[in-house]
């Protein structure tokens, strides 16, 4: 080897270093953490960037790296704490699902299925109604029509509210965003915390392109989510839950709450379905 080629030596056997120490802390940790594991990695690469800056003596890179570094980490911190689990716990592993674990769980389940109509006449004869946003809401752009429908279920006495999970989506207040664009009004927007209590004396729980924060699998001991906060959309008199098919979400496991005698599932797109929803309530 020339002298030329050794000076690489070192840096390809770092990178060598880096890869599989990389490969390894990220392997044993589960589906629905993996949020907190892009953001952390996102921190990361800040850190390094500022550290880069200091051996460089570059200002520049110091400050873009010191703002991605604690950006990452501060949204890190955000999410969890929405989803009730340690920093530590999450970098070491031992928590999440091994993705589909849950969902190919044996045996052949039925799940009771309706047409929009059957959901506008269940909605247009409750008196309380929570729509619980996802982010098939936001995949699908539903937001516009879902506030339509919701003005057409309060025209007739209807009391609809909407029910924030600080997950829902792909990033922390996803929903919000949405809702606002809207222009949903704030005060029918509640928070977890504070809409949790009223699922209970709920008429209908509607849920639009949402899973994994309406999964009452985060109760169940020895559950992969097990104490993942939860909009507790189960306890309601009716569910109805909008998706496409029975595809498990972003953890990746199976939801039980699409198996309860009480709720009914309306497959399709959800900007379609809300659309057929809304032409549908008289
Ligand atoms: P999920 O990812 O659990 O589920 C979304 C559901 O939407 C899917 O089951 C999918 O089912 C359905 N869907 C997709 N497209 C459409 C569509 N066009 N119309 C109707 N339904 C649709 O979403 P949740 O919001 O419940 O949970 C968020 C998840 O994302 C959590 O696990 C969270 O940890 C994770 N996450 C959150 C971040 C955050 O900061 N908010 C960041 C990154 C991840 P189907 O395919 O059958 O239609």
């Amino acid at each position: 080897m020339s002298p030329d080629e050794s000076k690489w030596l070192p840096y390809i056997v770092m990178s060598a270093i880096a890869f599989v120490l990389g490969v390894l802390i990220i392997i044993p940790i589960g589906g629905a953490d993996m949020p907190v594991v892009i953001s952390m990695l996102n921190s990361y690469s800040g850190w390094a960037a500022a550290g880069i800056g200091f051996s460089l003596n570059n200002p520049m890179l110091i400050i873009a790296g010191s703002l991605v570094g604690s950006s990452g980490a501060i949204l890190s911190y955000i999410m969890c704490k929405a989803m009730n689990r340690s920093f530590f716990n999450v970098i070491l592993g031992g928590f999440g699902a091994e993705p589909g674990a849950v969902a190919a769980g044996g045996e052949q389940k039925s799940v009771r299925s309706g047409s929009a109509d059957d959901a506008a006449f269940v909605l247009g004869n409750a008196e309380s109604v929570i729509i619980v946003p996802g982010y098939g809401l936001a995949v699908a752009r539903a937001q516009h029509a879902v506030k339509e429908m919701a003005e057409k279920l309060r025209a007739k006495g209807v009391n609809v509210r909407y029910a924030i999970h600080p997950v829902a989506g792909r990033m922390p207040g996803h929903m919000n965003v949405l809702l606002a664009e809207a222009e949903v009004p704030y005060d029918q927007v509640f928070e977890m915390d504070d809409i949790n209590s009223e699922f209970g004396s709920t008429d209908v729980a509607l849920i639009l392109g949402a899973n994994d924060v309406v999964n009452p699998l985060a109760e169940q001991k020895g559950s992969p989510i097990y104490g993942m906060p939860i909009l507790e959309a189960h306890k309601a008199r009716t569910v109805i839950v909008n998706k496409r098919s029975m595809a498990a979400g972003y953890a990746g496991l199976d939801n039980p709450l699409f198996y309860m005698d009480k709720t009914m599932m309306v497959f399709g797109d959800a900007k379609k379905v809300v659309e057929d929803i809304v032409k549908a309530i008289d």
